[in-house]
């Protein structure tokens, strides 16, 4: 069976009973009680879901036999990371042995990511997995009190079944990425108009675009909270959305595996959701980062008994803040930047790895989209949507001369210049900033 928004609402009392524990925890003024009980609760957790892999899962029942893990044994995090982590790959090759043996009774789910790099992954989730989903989104939204449950909310995001679609049952206008462009922008902002919806959410590419669009027809449309999701923020889009909306930017991470959210709170931080899903960032050594220090994302979800994911890769890169205190008041730990995909690097000819291309294009304000492939390790292609305003001497030339600062002379950097709906989209209507036909797996060992 695949995934219809119903399923979200299998298990109401568990949404509620989520929602009413994590309360709890957020409500406790001091931190270091609030800390003591938020890691006594994720390992009580972790607990529970090795102790049910073992005895139901039997991918899980054998890896700890092999490495020697007890269940019963975690009384702390190094125990537990003593399990190694597991990729897509993993997922993919025991895809049989991975699921509970108790799989009828729970309610199982079919989902799948749009598998941007190609193969598509598929797994199971289950009432509980999708509860704590329903509870997290519902509490991320509700973050910076502008949204309650039951007000509307607009989605700028990849709908596949037309221009636009009004979800009554969640207050929901689905508005698709896939037909944004000028006609239809002016149609997306006569919906949300007359729909009035308290905020905006969608994808960054997207809502940049439609921003763009609607300047171009001075036009203005104003919002006090915009999520971005589904997409890395890049910087210059950051700026443009939060001037143009006049809003305060909340940007999520969160993936369909439901193993890993990652949420911006009232004071611009970007916390780790560990009491949704236990967030680990592993450096190169496979050891846990430090402050200041950047590694990949490995998530363990904490409800999920169909199919649970231990110690997940998520392919995603991160750097943990220095400063790990936050005035909001959360003990959740802090980051400061999510790097999107170990994917989107460029390797250099002289054997670097530069990511966070974005940056190169803070100058060049009249580019509506954009998007850098990389054939080979000589080549680099740039894709330049451009606006009416698009020049040379103000735009393309502190565009390659950014890029120069950071790859070196030696690579060729060629500029396309094309229509907006050439650039290419992923299934899901993603615009993936940086495609390298360079495999990945070269590109891991060097993050
Ligand atoms: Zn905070």
């Amino acid at each position: 069976m695949n995934f219809n928004f119903k399923d979200y609402l299998q298990a109401p009392l568990e949404i509620l009973k989520l929602r009413k524990k994590w309360k709890m925890l957020e409500r406790i003024r001091s931190r270091e009680e609030k800390q003591y009980l938020l890691n006594k609760y994720i390992l009580e957790r972790l607990k529970f879901i090795c102790s049910y892999s073992k005895q139901h899962i039997p991918y899980y029942r054998d890896e700890f036999l092999h490495y020697e893990f007890d269940p019963e044994k975690i009384d702390g995090f190094d125990y537990f990371s003593k399990l190694p982590i597991i990729s897509k790959d993993t997922v993919r090759t025991n895809f049989e042995k991975m699921q509970s043996d108790e799989k009828g009774a729970l309610n199982a789910v079919m989902f799948q990511t749009s598998g941007s790099t190609g193969t598509p992954l598929y797994f199971f989730k289950d009432k509980y997995a999708n509860a704590a989903s329903f509870a997290m989104f519902w509490r991320v939204w509700e973050n910076g009190g502008e949204w309650r449950i039951g007000n509307k909310i607009a989605a700028l995001t990849g709908y596949e079944d037309g221009k636009y679609f009004y979800q009554w049952k969640t207050r929901l206008l689905k508005l698709s990425s896939f037909y944004l462009n000028e006609e239809n922008a002016l149609l997306f902002y006569n919906l949300i108009k007359k729909f009035r919806p308290k905020i905006l959410r969608g994808y960054p590419s997207a809502l940049y675009l439609f921003a763009k669009l609607l300047e171009a027809r001075n036009l203005s449309l104003k919002f006090p909270i915009v999520i971005t999701e589904s997409e890395t923020l890049l910087d210059f889009q950051k700026d443009f959305i939060e001037r143009f909306y006049g809003a305060k930017v909340m940007d999520h991470y969160s993936h369909w595996e439901g193993v890993g959210s990652i949420y911006t709170c009232e004071c611009g931080k970007k916390h780790l959701l560990q009491d949704f899903g236990y967030h680990e960032i592993i450096t190169d050594s496979g050891k846990a980062a430090k402050p200041g220090e950047e590694g990949r994302l490995v998530c363990t979800g904490l409800y999920n008994r169909v199919m649970p994911l231990i110690r997940y890769d998520t392919r995603d890169l991160a750097r943990l803040d220095e400063n790990q205190s936050c005035d909001c008041g959360s003990v959740f730990p802090i980051v400061s930047q999510i790097f999107g995909r170990v994917e989107d690097v460029v390797v250099t000819p002289d054997g670097r790895f530069v990511g966070r291309l974005d940056a190169a294009f803070k100058y060049s304000k009249n580019i509506e989209l954009s998007s850098i492939y990389q054939p080979d390790i000589n080549n680099l292609i740039v894709s330049i949507a451009p606006t009416k305003g698009y020049n040379y001497d103000t735009d393309e030339k502190p565009l390659i001369d950014e890029l120069r600062k950071r790859l070196g002379d030696k690579i060729n950097i060629k500029v396309n210049l094309v229509k907006n709906t050439d650039i290419p989209r992923t299934k899901g209507g993603k615009v993936r900033f940086v495609i390298s036909d360079i495999p990945a797996e070269k590109k891991l060992g060097h993050i």
